[in-house]
């Protein structure tokens, strides 16, 4: 493989997941096998920096091998109206992406912590919530184990 030209760059833009549709989220596992906080509800979109099309965030990990996860995703400037099932990236590395995903895998971002540069990361900070934790480390491990 090739070096890669250029660095790509995490959208990252924000959005919140209503309570409807965490609910709604949860209702895609079976019963008892999520817990309300295993919703994620701050979202970021994790996909390459995108001027086009809808953005999209990780909201839940389904139980079990190959049942891929719970996805939300949006239109900018609007409020997140839908969850739906996306299967995992397929890729021969681990990606924390939805299979069919758009822009660079997950590990061809730069490993450096998430900094927005819009410099708006500061006034998000919320409790129990780590800001120094890049999106990057969603759930991977349903593609650890098998290949
Ligand atoms: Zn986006
Ligand atoms: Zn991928």
């Amino acid at each position: 493989m090739s070096v890669t030209p250029h660095h790509p760059q995490v959208c990252g833009e924000r959005a919140t997941l209503p309570a409807d549709l965490a609910d709604a989220a949860q209702r895609f596992a079976p019963p008892g096998t999520t817990y309300p906080e295993d919703v994620e509800r701050a979202l970021r979109c994790t996909l390459e920096a995108h001027t086009l099309g809808d953005h999209h965030a990780f909201v839940l990990e389904l139980p079990g091998p190959g049942t891929g996860a719970v996805w939300t995703r949006w239109t900018r400037g609007h409020t997140p109206a839908i969850v739906l099932v996306l299967p995992d990236c397929p890729a021969d590395e681990p990606c924390c992406e939805y299979a069919g995903h758009p822009g660079a895998h997950t590990w061809q971002f730069p490993r450096a912590p998430f900094t927005p540069t819009g410099g708006t990361a500061a006034d998000e900070t919320r409790e129990g919530d780590d800001p120094g934790v890049p999106p990057q480390e969603c759930a991977c491990q349903s593609l650890h184990g098998y290949a």
